[in-house]
């Protein structure tokens, strides 16, 4: 985009006016500088995401809405990139204050799967199209690095032309390594927060910021496609916060981002606070897509707990990507990180023709394909 704003990108300071992207001479203000900011991929502050986020109406999601999706177009066209999830265990040693497996919740019934069980689901997930298998758990001692790796190098073997994503917590730098190695292409663990106060006010003690974010560069140094992503609207996150995930994104470049709404769960300490909203997530997805046009960026189940409709406008948004269960049906609603997560009655066939018919009639397409990040290395 060519405007005053591009050409004059060093010039803007709080005591002159500007000409902005409509050539529309403002005062300096941090939401019009952060907005033209985003349409031109000039990094932002944290005053001008703040601002951003503070003023989020209707109007701003339909800009930001339009430009995301204009850029997400030059790079991926009307593709949705489909992932297969195979949630395969619910033990959990932590106790993040949010989650629904957490350890102390004795109500949660517990469960793992095999080898041969996660096998299986990789074998309908393939015959279905997808290309792409993320194994998810909370943080269970059983599955040791012999065990993970030998269920990796087995998905490799039996699936060559697929990718294989690990979301198993924090482990050291030599297991990540011995992963990678057994096959793993990709790794999900959200930062949860870029604040450190805000990371304390979510987990007990036991568990550290410092380690977390370091896993994060471990895992970037070995060589994994990286996704990091915070919740929306978690409790005490203040839109400075948000901001600071934001700044945090900008500098880490994350090769993919999982954002959604929190959503309380009855049995943890977080019970009775309120949830995430729609509009706050749908904004957050398009300034990610602005700010990052190449970013594998799901549209989240959690998206899809809140609204009816949540994944359509989340893609609609910028995003890229969803993530249909190809869990057994029969361990999906014990997989039961917020209340009343979607899709836990349904056989993965069913979920994978209703994903199809959803984003056809959004008019974009599922495809059959890895869905690389283009900034791999
Ligand atoms: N044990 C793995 C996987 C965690 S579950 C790990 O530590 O990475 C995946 C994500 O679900 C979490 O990172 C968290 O951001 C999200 N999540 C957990 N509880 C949630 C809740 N109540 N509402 C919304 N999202 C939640």
């Amino acid at each position: 985009m060519s405007t005053d704003l591009t050409k004059n990108k060093n010039s803007i300071n709080k005591n002159e006016d500007y000409s902005n992207s409509q050539g529309v001479i403002c005062q300096y203000d941090p939401f019009c500088v952060g907005f033209d900011k985003l349409l031109c991929q000039q990094p932002l502050n944290k005053e001008e995401f703040t601002a951003l986020l503070d003023n989020n109406t209707i109007h701003l999601r339909e800009q930001l809405a339009a430009a995301a999706d204009k850029v997400r177009r030059e790079h991926f066209g009307n593709k949705v990139y489909i992932r297969g999830l195979i949630e395969f265990s619910n033990y959990c040693k932590n106790d993040c204050y949010y989650c629904g497996i957490r350890r102390s919740n004795r109500s949660a019934e517990r469960y793992r799967l095999s080898k041969e069980d996660i096998l299986s689901c990789c074998r309908e997930g393939y015959t279905l199209g997808f290309r792409t298998f993320v194994l998810q758990s909370g943080e269970d001692a059983y599955y040791t690095d012999e065990r993970i790796a030998d269920i990796v190098s087995s998905i490799h073997e039996a699936y060559p032309d697929c990718a294989i994503t690990l979301s198993l917590g924090e482990r050291s730098y030599e297991s990540y390594k011995l992963l990678f190695d057994a096959g793993a292409d990709r790794y999900l663990l959200r930062h949860e927060t870029a604040v450190k106060k805000h990371y304390e006010q979510l987990h007990p003690a036991a568990m550290s910021f410092e380690h977390r974010m370091q896993c994060l560069q471990d895992l970037k140094d070995i060589g994994y496609q990286v996704g990091c992503g915070f919740m929306v609207g978690s409790p005490y996150q203040t839109h400075e916060m948000l901001a600071n995930d934001l700044l945090f994104i900008q500098d880490f470049k994350p090769h993919m981002v999982g954002i959604g709404p929190f959503i309380s769960h009855q049995d943890t300490p977080f019970a009775s606070k309120k949830n995430g909203t729609l509009e706050d997530t749908l904004l957050l997805l398009s300034i990610l897509r602005l700010m990052q046009p190449t970013l594998l960026l799901p549209a989240t189940t959690a998206l899809g707990t809140i609204h009816p409709k949540g994944r359509e406008h989340g893609i609609l948004a910028g995003a890229n990507v969803v993530m249909p269960n190809l869990s057994p049906t029969k361990n999906r609603a014990k997989y039961s990180l917020y209340d009343n997560k979607i899709c836990t009655g349904d056989e993965s066939a069913q979920c994978i023709r209703c994903m199809d018919r959803r984003m056809e009639g959004i008019g974009y397409q599922v495809v059959i394909d890895r869905g690389d990040s283009p900034n791999r290395k």
